[in-house]
């Protein structure tokens, strides 16, 4: 099948093999750079080359190359088309070619190598690059109509908050030409779907944010494997081409539910274990391990959410170290069996990667069950002080705080449960809890943030555990 995710793979880097680009590997997802947290992009392991600090061993490379963006997180199931784990295609020239080829070869590259028609595209440029502009019009011939100038957020690509970075010119499919040209926006999901990046890397970003040129203008690509199968196979989202929804049938098939006839809930949940399982198995499989810290924290957060989706359609642990009972491990073993064009090392490292996950997926139950005892031991307590001083028996803002950041019980459902008790709930004084927790979340998410991209490991704080349960999950746990 020409258009499966792995023919995609191997007639990318075919097509630039054969234009004198060096096919290298994918390097791992643990960059080796101890100030990066995740390779973000393909461009990651050659930084040091664009930078002119480290010497080039080709000319040209192309690579497939996996990458983790935490930032796409909560993206994940909502939009047609972010994952936190997807690969990256690329195409690279370090001091070699430059605008002109780039640009030329994307073309012929999506128009020819994979057939799209060509007035279903449209381009974006930085807003001041006439360069890019005028060859993408006059010499490739897309009109006018179809190329956009857009600002720095979207066509300024930097790889952290200094570092190498440049001008940049997407590719975007659309999905419906018959839409025309009145307001058009090309960040509309619903019509539209970014495929491909090239970045024109030619500054340096300095710590005060100043640009200095590099001593070489190189070329830096990106485009998303998962994309341009959604495209090509013709399924409504990434996650059913056949990169994913193998993944999704496993998971629909252990709970027992079928994808085709899930609700809209239902299908994004199936969505987040499809995402997420494969960012775990290929992070563990990098040696990523689940802890509270840094790179760890990704994984266990990866882990616990994949966990709570996993109770939204049904799924329960049993919470004791019975291997066949863990519900993640019988899925990353999918994920497994189709790893072998992505990294042919995660086969070798299975049963390591499936002890690692059913170990944290045990635990994380226990924790939700724990949750569970500490909410009776406080509706206890409260009757019995309610009884000593003749007062009504309220949970404290604390205690219903407590459950909610750290078990994952939202206010409604302990106010439902501790009523059943005759027991009140401090709601007022959960509030003020909350409203603290929030001005603290908002400073270490802008931490976080900041940290995942521009890749500062010390910068990395998580001893607040946020779980961020909804109602629906923690009525899940609750049942
Ligand atoms: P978007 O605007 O859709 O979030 P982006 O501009 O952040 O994408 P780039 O940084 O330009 O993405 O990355 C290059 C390419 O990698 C994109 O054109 C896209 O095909 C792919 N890509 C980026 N982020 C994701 C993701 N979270 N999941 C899947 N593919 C992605
Ligand atoms: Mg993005
Ligand atoms: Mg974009
Ligand atoms: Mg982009």
């Amino acid at each position: 099948n020409p258009v499966s995710g792995d023919s995609i793979r191997s007639r990318f880097l075919d097509f630039y093999a054969s234009r004198g680009h060096k096919v290298l590997p994918s390097a791992s997802l643990v960059p080796d750079d101890p100030t990066v947290l995740l390779t973000i992009a393909g461009m990651l392991q050659f930084k040091l080359v664009f930078l002119g600090k480290a010497p080039k061993q080709v000319p040209r490379a192309t690579t497939a190359q996996r990458c983790i963006r935490t930032n796409d997180v909560e993206n994940v199931g909502r939009t047609a088309r972010h994952h936190t784990f997807f690969e990256m295609l690329g195409n690279f020239s370090f001091g070699d070619y430059f605008k002109k080829e780039a640009i030329k070869w994307a073309w012929e590259l999506s128009t020819k190598e994979f057939g799209l028609p060509g007035d279903r595209l449209w381009v974006s440029v930085y807003e001041n690059d006439d360069e890019a502009f005028e060859i993408w019009h006059d010499e490739v011939g897309v009109p006018v109509e179809h190329i956009k100038r857009m600002g720095e957020e979207d066509n300024f690509w930097t790889s952290g908050i200094t570092g190498p970075c440049g001008p940049c010119s997407e590719l975007y499919y659309d999905f419906h030409p018959e839409m025309g040209y009145l307001d058009v926006d090309l960040g509309d999901d619903t019509r539209f779907i970014e495929f491909y990046n090239l970045v024109f890397m030619q500054y340096n970003k300095m710590d005060d944010g100043s640009l200095e040129p590099l001593k070489q203008k190189n070329i830096d690509t990106g485009l998303g494997l998962e994309r341009l199968a959604r495209i090509l196979q013709k399924v409504p989202n990434n996650y059913e081409t056949d990169l994913i929804y193998p993944i999704i049938e496993k998971a629909s098939e252990l709970a027992n539910i079928s994808y085709a006839l899930a609700d809209d809930q239902t299908k994004m949940n199936l969505k987040i274990i499809g995402d997420h399982l494969r960012a775990i198995v290929y992070l563990i499989s990098d040696g990523v391990l689940p802890s509270n810290i840094g790179r760890g924290y990704v994984v266990r957060r990866l882990i616990r959410r994949a966990v709570r989706s996993s109770r939204l359609i049904g799924v329960k642990g049993d919470g004791k170290s019975n291997l066949e009972a863990a519900f993640l491990p019988a899925i990353a073993e999918k994920v497994i069996e189709l790893s072998t064009y992505v990294d042919s090392d995660v086969k070798t490292r299975a049963s390591h990667i499936l002890e690692e996950l059913q170990r944290e997926e045990l635990r994380f139950v226990q924790t939700l069950e724990r949750g569970e005892k500490l909410l009776d031991q406080m509706l206890a307590d409260a009757l019995s002080s309610g009884h000593k001083n003749g007062t009504v028996p309220c949970l404290s803002g604390k205690d219903v705080f407590l459950l909610y950041d750290t078990y994952g019980f939202p206010v409604e459902i302990t106010a439902e449960v501790a009523g059943e008790h005759g027991v009140k709930i401090d709601a007022d004084g959960f509030e003020i809890e909350m409203e603290k927790q929030r001005r603290q979340s908002q400073a270490a998410h802008n931490v976080v943030k900041i940290a995942v991209e521009n890749g500062d490991l010390s910068e990395i704080v998580s001893d607040t555990e946020f779980l961020g349960y909804d109602m629906l999950s923690a009525r899940a746990i609750i049942e």
